[in-house]
């Protein structure tokens, strides 16, 4: 769908002019930074048991938002097209229940029907293989593709008129100008504000990638 972008530009300035936010742009529209994620795996300590032997434990190599991590250890993930995708990261620290985030580009590689859903929503998600150093699970359910979401900590949300689980828009500038819809925002006094994309949308920007976007309110909408 074609976007008008007088109306988007007018728009973003009646919902945005009046707020602040942690940054300006130099459009004076509030800005958030951009993260992109790769696919990876969240695993619980049984499944962890599993792959990496009893009592294994985690290596963190880099830290990430939020009190998590990238750890040094990865697995590999196959789907019924048996094209496995290799040297998937493990992100810390374990979780209830193992999740495994792709994108729809891997979906298809691995032929698994995997749901757009909010972290934590695996109710009813797609079946997925993992396979360790040490041994090998296969999830009834587990697999998704994160949803595209905003995390930022109480005061932001106050900053920007916002609540935890309402649906934004946000816009994309670069060298092809993208609109975001349904963006979850994720609320917590743990987290800074970030804007995580999957690779699929990073992607599609074109080169120079993606650093910031302005954010669009509309209609307060809870996930469902
Ligand atoms: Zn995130």
């Amino acid at each position: 769908m074609a976007v008008d972008e007088r109306l988007v530009r007018q728009i973003v300035r009646q919902i945005c002019t009046a707020k602040t936010a942690p940054r300006k742009s130099g459009r004076a529209f509030p800005v958030i930074p951009v993260a992109v994620s790769a696919r990876h795996v969240h695993l619980c300590r049984k499944d962890m048991d599993t792959l990496f032997g009893a009592g294994s434990e985690l290596h963190p190599v880099k830290t990430l938002m939020g009190g998590q991590f990238a750890a040094k250890e990865q697995v590999t993930i196959v789907g019924p097209s048996l094209r496995p995708i290799e040297k998937v990261r493990v992100l810390g620290p374990l979780r209830k229940q193992t999740q495994v985030e792709i994108s729809a580009t891997d979906a298809y590689q691995l032929k698994v029907k995997a749901p757009v859903r909010p972290s934590g929503r695996l109710k009813g998600s797609a079946g997925i293989t993992i396979v360790g150093p040490k041994g090998v699970v296969k999830l009834e359910e587990g697999c998704i593709i994160a949803n595209r979401h905003i995390h930022m900590s109480p005061a932001d949300a106050e900053r920007f008129g916002v609540r935890d689980g309402e649906l934004v828009n946000t816009l994309a500038e670069g060298e092809r100008r993208t609109l975001f819809y349904g963006v979850q925002v994720r609320v917590d006094p743990k987290f800074t504000l970030e804007m995580h994309i999957d690779t699929d949308d990073a992607n599609s920007l074109g080169r120079g990638g993606i650093h910031e976007v302005t954010m669009l309110k509309r209609d307060q909408v809870v996930v469902g």
